[in-house]
């Protein structure tokens, strides 16, 4: 039986202003009542009765908010489903997950978002759904975007595949004007994709398997830069894995277009020279790209230019990836290892699974979490429009949804310890730095000490 009161003792909170990586690390010590921050200060007498988190050495961020998750349900329960992602999401100090409308049937209509609201109403933290941007995500006609929007839905994407029809993504465009959403793209022209396994390089060449090209993702990204430069529409990049395609977005920037962009953890971390091991639980879209694409991410994340980290978790059965790699289905795991991945590629001298990167500049583990609070919480709270529950402030008056960090503590991935129902991790066995002890989302604790309760 929880107490009504929840105190969190001498954590490290980071203050400055929201969307920005400068700050600072103050020590203050928060009171939880029923689930709502009542107060934060220097030194709290917390009341008789209430449980304390001591939290000393440890940091306290708004929770992460993911704005790109495959949950799996309905149609894939077997792989994941609202609820074990949600538990995984917590683990990895996430509060709020956006759901991907890949799902069978497809969140393409207002039913499909009610269906997938009442679902989650069990999950452990706040699930919010992005709908189809075509009809089954099928590329020929509309969703019912407007009517999904009228309940709420913010994000719209046929993510998976991306829109080929440019009529049709002018057309969605323009729809999305009058809700004021946002049109999620997957990049990638399906005709240069085609037959494609992993990046289209030095690599698929020594492996003798095709390759997919940079180009079918910066083609479409242009594409739809220009579409919403036409427009006017609100534009966010999924999961950006070239140097390119960030150029692309700065010139955007340049132009005045609406634009976000978001990268994943593996495409920040990992290389295609890891993909000569043939390991299906590396095979992932957009392809693991060069060292020279990573560096060029990591450098774009440092200075700002990516709003957002997401993880493109994307749990798969066994019987998805336990098979030759050019059988295997497309995707990895994200939720668990999100925050640990990025900590230690931001702090540590050498990221472990790819020796080939060079460390960009010396990032303390205080700057590191400015770039962490901002890109995995602040921004990316605001894209979902989430900003009232998540992201911070830190203050009173705000629903607990809180990450509290261990950026001591080092662990080593083990998949068949993680509370996804699938096994697709890249990280299995590797060592990483930083971890996130505690979870209280929705006002509950929900990780404790690095487990679920
Ligand atoms: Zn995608």
């Amino acid at each position: 039986m929880m107490t009504k009161w929840l105190g969190i003792k001498g954590g490290k909170t980071l203050v400055g202003k929201p969307g920005g990586d400068s700050k600072t690390a103050v020590t203050q010590d928060i009171l939880i009542d029923n689930g709502v921050i009542v107060e934060v200060g220097e030194v709290i007498a917390f009341p008789p009765g209430a449980e304390v988190l001591d939290v000393q050495g440890c940091f306290v961020l708004p929770g992460f908010v993911d704005l790109h998750c495959h949950m799996r349900e309905p149609g894939d329960e077997e792989s994941e489903t609202i609820h074990s992602a949600s538990i995984a999401g917590a683990n990895g100090g996430f509060c709020c997950v956006v759901a991907m409308p890949n799902t069978t049937p497809a969140i393409d209509g207002p039913d499909m978002v009610e269906l997938i609201r009442s679902k989650s109403t069990s999950a452990l933290i706040d699930v919010e759904v992005a709908g189809a941007i075509s009809k089954a995500r099928e590329g020929k006609a509309l969703s019912e975007m407007n009517e999904m929007a009228r309940l709420g839905v913010k994000i719209f994407t046929d993510d998976g595949c991306g829109v080929q029809d440019s009529r049709l993504m002018l057309s969605a465009m323009q729809y999305s004007l009058t809700s004021n959403s946002i049109l999620a793209q997957h990049c990638e022209d399906s005709y240069l994709a085609s037959g494609g396994h992993l990046h289209d390089g030095d690599v698929s060449s020594v492996l003798g398997v095709q390759g997919i090209p940079n180009e079918g993702e910066e083609a479409m990204a242009y594409r739809d830069i220009l579409l919403a430069k036409k427009t006017g529409a609100r534009l966010h990049l999924m999961h950006m894995s070239t140097q390119r395609v960030l150029e692309i977005v700065q010139q955007a920037r340049d132009w005045g277009v609406d634009i976000t962009c978001e990268v994943t953890p593996h495409h920040l971390s990992l290389t295609h020279e890891s993909v000569k091991s043939l390991n299906p639980n590396l095979k992932v879209n957009p392809p693991l790209r060069t060292a020279n694409d990573c560096h060029s991410l990591i450098e774009g994340l440092i200075k700002g230019q990516i709003d957002a980290i997401a993880t493109d978790h994307a749990p798969h059965h066994p019987d998805k990836k336990d098979v030759p790699f050019e059988e295997a289905s497309f995707g990895m795991l994200g939720l668990e290892t999100a925050f640990s991945v990025v900590f230690t590629l931001l702090t540590q001298d050498k990221f472990p699974a790819s020796p080939e990167l060079i460390k960009p500049s010396s990032i303390d583990t205080i700057q590191a979490l400015a770039i962490i609070q901002r890109a995995m919480s602040e921004t990316p709270s605001k894209i979902a429009g989430v900003e009232k529950r998540h992201g911070g402030p830190i203050e009173p008056g705000r629903v607990a949804n809180l990450a509290i960090i261990d950026p001591s503590r080092c662990w080593t991935v083990a998949a068949n310890k993680l509370a996804s129902k699938s096994r697709n991790t890249p990280f299995d066995g590797i060592e990483l730095v930083g971890k996130v002890v505690h979870t209280i989302a929705k006002g509950k604790l929900v990780v404790s000490d690095g487990g679920s309760l």
